[in-house]
């Protein structure tokens, strides 16, 4: 099934920079970012190195469905992602809010090590994003950056434990692969291994702090024979989720028009950043705004309605939303391979969640986050 909100707002999109050549595009993805705390300190992670979480502190369980409640008065679809969201007790209550108000699809981006405590939240969630770069234990293990033995084991009995349950909850996992130097050897192994238990695989190069690419990833004959093997798995139908467009951009690093208010970013703290977090020249504090027409109108007036990027980095996010814009049909194709199930919504198991639970303080809870990072699932 498409979702025709996502579906009506796109084409009203590409039509506005096809014929007038604009940036006052209608937003298509809130990506908020519950926290930056993380349970991992993986090798290529800017969140891990450069501790993020203190400059933000977190907001409470209220004030996060209030931002969710204005973000949705402008935005269709929703991502949460961290740091890892699965380290506020609250997620359960965040993830079923953003359902009731009508987001579609929500996703969660996530390490996948928590899940079965949060199990629940796969009812609510359309698309769960979970990192794995390699079925290579050793290497795995390595790249997360923590002492724990048989961390990545577990993480893929978790994912195939979960992967048994996608067609009767209505979810899909995608398995989230960074592309690195060190494991470009295993990344159509794990293509495969993700084929054989039924989930899909996305990718998105090592990058910089600024976005931008690592040289020496981009003349690495390897990374570009990784990518021509993903894109024919993916004309096979194979189960590769990126678009053919972002696959053939990484691959060069090539420029790329961005229009980075398709898909607007909030912090934890509740702020929007503008145009973007690798710009990031501005910040709206969405509670003290409280409506998004104001914040985006905002927005719109410090950067222009026809905001031409100075620099061009290569976040995913901006980069596969942008390049949806080029080819309208492939584009098409791709919102019906989402293939989005409707899920009823119960609004009395909202407050059903919310009795008998502590409440979720706002600031930033440092529990010692690396010393069990993993929860195993019980048997079915
Ligand atoms: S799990 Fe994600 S947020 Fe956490 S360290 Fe790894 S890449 Fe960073
Ligand atoms: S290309 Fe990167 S730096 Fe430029 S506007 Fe888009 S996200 Fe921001």
């Amino acid at each position: 099934m498409i979702n025709m909100r996502l579906f009506l707002r796109f084409y009203e999109d590409y039509f506005r920079i096809r014929y007038f050549d604009s940036q006052n595009l209608k937003p298509l993805l809130l990506a908020y970012f519950v926290t930056y705390r993380c349970n991992l300190k993986c090798c290529y992670c800017d969140h891990a190195h450069n501790n993020h979480s203190h400059k933000f502190p977190e907001l409470d369980t209220v004030q996060a469905i209030e931002v969710l409640k204005i973000c949705r008065r402008g935005i269709p679809a929703i991502a949460i992602s961290g740091g890892e969201p699965l380290l506020r007790t609250d997620i359960d209550l965040i993830i079923k809010s953003a359902r009731i108000l009508g987001f579609k699809p929500v996703s969660l981006f996530t390490n996948g090590l928590l899940l079965p405590r949060y199990e629940k939240i796969l009812d609510d969630l359309d698309f769960i994003q979970i990192s794995l770069d390699t079925i290579n234990e050793k290497v795995q293990d390595k790249i997360f950056g923590i002492q724990h033995s048989g961390l990545t084991r577990q993480l893929i009995d978790i994912i195939t434990f979960y992967a048994r349950q996608q067609q009767k909850r209505h979810f899909r996992i995608n398995l989230n692969a960074v592309l690195i130097p060190d494991q470009l050897d295993d990344v159509i192994p794990l293509y495969y291994f993700a084929s054989k238990i039924g989930v899909r695989l996305t990718v998105c190069p090592q990058l910089l702090d600024n976005g931008q690419y690592a040289p020496a990833l981009a003349a690495d004959q390897k990374y570009h024979s990784t990518i021509d093997r993903l894109v024919t798995l993916k004309s096979q139908n194979g189960r590769v989720m990126d678009t053919t467009e972002f696959l053939s951009h990484i691959r060069e690093f090539r420029s790329f028009r961005c229009y980075p208010y398709l898909t607007p970013r909030i912090y934890p703290n509740g702020d929007l950043v503008g145009p973007c977090p690798v710009i990031a020249e501005k910040r709206y504090p969405m509670l003290e705004l409280g409506s998004w027409e104001k914040a985006y109108q905002a927005l719109i007036t410090d950067f222009g309605k026809n905001y031409r990027c100075p620099s061009n980095c290569f976040l995913p996010c901006y980069l596969e939303t942008s390049t949806l814009m080029i080819h309208p049909w492939q584009s098409l194709k791709e919102l019906f391979r989402l293939n989005i199930k409707l899920k009823k919504v119960n609004e009395t198991e909202l407050m059903e969640l919310f009795k008998g639970k502590k409440p979720y303080p706002a600031g930033n809870i440092q529990p010692e986050l690396h010393k069990n990072p993993v929860v195993t699932p019980e048997a079915p």
